[in-house]
C-alpha cells in the first residue's frame, strides 16, 4: 500500500491535486484502489480510458472478444491496426500508453458463474460494461455475494442508463429492478438495435464518474437512482428505485445463494429495457392521495382481499383482468399500481409499460405497507 506520489505522480496529477476534495490524500487513495471492467467494448472503452488517466492503480479487464471493424464506431479503446486481435491486447497496450503507473491485468475469458467470483474478488469495484443480460444478472449476483458496489451502465440508440448497486450499503440490487430476464425476442437484438456511437462515451464516462466518487467517498453515489440520458433531447431523469422485499437475491427470504442460476447461466440475449420499473414508497403516495393532483390508484388483488381492507380511491382491476382494461386506462395520467406486497403490482406495472403507459409507478410493499405505516 502506497503512503504517497512520487514526484512524477505528482506531476501528472496535479489538476487532481489542485481539488480540495481530492487532494494528494485522495489521489493516493485512487492508487491504492482497484476496479474491475467487465468489458472493454462500447462502455468499458471511456471507462477505462479515464480510470487509467486518473490513476486508479489496478485495473482488471474482463473480455474474450476479438475487435471487429464494426467495434471501432463506439469502442475508442481499440484502432485499426488491432482488427482481428484480442481485444485485451490492444486495450492493454493503449492503457499502458495512456498511463505506465497504473497495473493492467487482463482476464482473457467470458466472465461467466465459473470464474467470476474469483476475478472479482480480487478488485474494490466492479464496472458492468456487458452487453447482454446474463453477464449483467451474472455480474450483480457476483458484486452482491462479494458485497462490493457494482457501477452499472447500458445503452440503446440514442438512450443509456447508469446506477450504482451497493445493496450491501443502501439501495436495491439489479434484480430488484429487473426480476426476471425479459424473455429472448421481446427486446432487440443489439445488431438490430443499434447504437449512436457518441452515447457510450456519456455513460461510461459517468460510470467513471461514479466509481471514482465511492473511491474518494465524495458527493452523492446514486445509490437507489436510475440516471436515464436522452440524447436526442439532451435531458437528463433520475428514476427513483426501492429495495424489492420480494427480491430472490437481496430481499427478505432470497432463494438466490450463489453465481450459477438460471438467468446467469442463460445464453447471451441483448440487454437494455426501457421497460425500468419505477416505484413509489406508502407514505409517498399518501402525500400524493392528499395533494391536488392525484393520479389513477389500481388495486391489483383479487376481490375477496378488497372486500377485506382497500385504499379509499383505488381501482379493482385484479392482476389477471388487466389486459381486458387496458383500454380503459389513460397513458397521459399517473398511475399508481399496488397488491399486497408488491410482487403481483411489478408484474402489472412490467406488462403496463410493455404495452405503452409512461407514467407508471410500482407502491413498493402494497396493502402491507400502507397499513404498517398508518
Ligand atoms: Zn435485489
Amino acid at each position: 500500500m502506497s503512503e504517497q506520489l512520487s514526484s512524477a505522480e505528482r506531476l501528472r496529477y496535479s489538476r487532481h491535486l489542485l481539488i480540495p476534495a481530492v487532494g494528494e490524500a485522495g489521489q493516493v487513495r485512487l492508487k491504492n484502489a482497484s476496479i474491475l471492467l467487465i468489458g472493454t467494448g462500447a462502455l468499458g472503452s471511456p471507462a477505462a480510458l479515464y480510470l487509467a488517466a486518473a490513476g486508479v492503480g489496478r485495473l482488471g479487464l474482463v473480455d474474450a472478444d476479438v475487435v471487429e471493424v464494426s467495434n471501432l464506431q463506439r469502442q475508442i479503446l481499440h484502432g485499426e491496426s488491432w482488427v482481428g486481435k484480442p481485444k485485451l491486447e490492444s486495450a492493454a497496450a493503449r492503457l499502458r500508453e495512456v498511463n505506465p503507473h497504473v497495473d493492467i491485468e487482463l482476464h482473457p475469458v467470458r466472465f461467466t458463474a465459473e470464474n467470476a467470483l474469483e476475478i472479482a474478488a480480487q478488485y474494490d469495484i466492479l464496472i458492468d460494461g456487458s452487453d447482454n443480460f446474463p453477464t449483467r444478472f451474472l455480474t450483480n449476483d457476483t458484486a452482491f455475494l462479494l458485497r462490493k458496489p457494482l457501477v452499472y451502465g447500458a445503452i440503446h440508440r440514442f438512450e443509456g442508463q447508469t446506477g450504482v448497486f451497493a445493496p450491501h450499503i443502501a439501495g436495491p440490487c439489479y434484480r430488484c429492478l429487473l426480476p426476471t430476464m425479459p424473455a429472448a425476442g421481446s427486446v432487440p437484438s443489439c445488431q438490430e438495435a443499434g447504437v449512436l456511437g457518441v452515447l457510450p462515451g456519456i455513460i461510461g464516462s459517468l460510470q467513471a464518474m461514479e466509481a471514482i466518487k465511492l473511491i474518494l467517498e465524495i458527493g452523492t453515489v446514486p445509490l437507489g437512482k436510475l440516471t436515464c440520458f436522452d440524447g436526442l433531447t439532451s435531458t437528463f431523469r433520475s428514476i427513483k428505485l426501492h429495495r424489492d422485499p420480494l427480491c430472490r437475491l437481496c430481499g427478505d427470504q432470497p432463494d438466490i445463494h450463489g453465481v450459477h442460476n438460471a438467468e446467469t447461466t442463460a445464453s447471451a440475449s441483448c440487454d437494455f429495457t426501457s421497460t425500468i420499473m419505477e416505484s413509489i414508497t406508502t407514505q409517498e403516495l399518501r402525500k400524493l392521495l392528499d395533494g391536488p393532483v392525484q393520479g389513477i390508484l389500481i388495486d391489483v388483488r383479487e376481490p375477496d382481499e378488497y372486500a377485506l381492507a382497500h385504499i379509499e380511491t383505488a381501482r379493482l382491476i385484479p392482476l389477471k383482468t388487466l389486459p381486458d382494461m387496458l383500454a380503459s386506462l389513460p397513458k397521459d395520467r399517473e398511475i399508481h399500481v399496488h397488491c399486497k406486497s408488491g410482487g403481483r403490482s411489478a408484474r402489472a406495472v412490467t406488462f403496463l409499460l410493455e404495452n405503452g403507459f409512461t407514467q407508471v409507478k410500482n407502491v413498493a410493499g402494497g396493502m402491507d405497507a400502507w397499513l404498517a405505516d398508518k
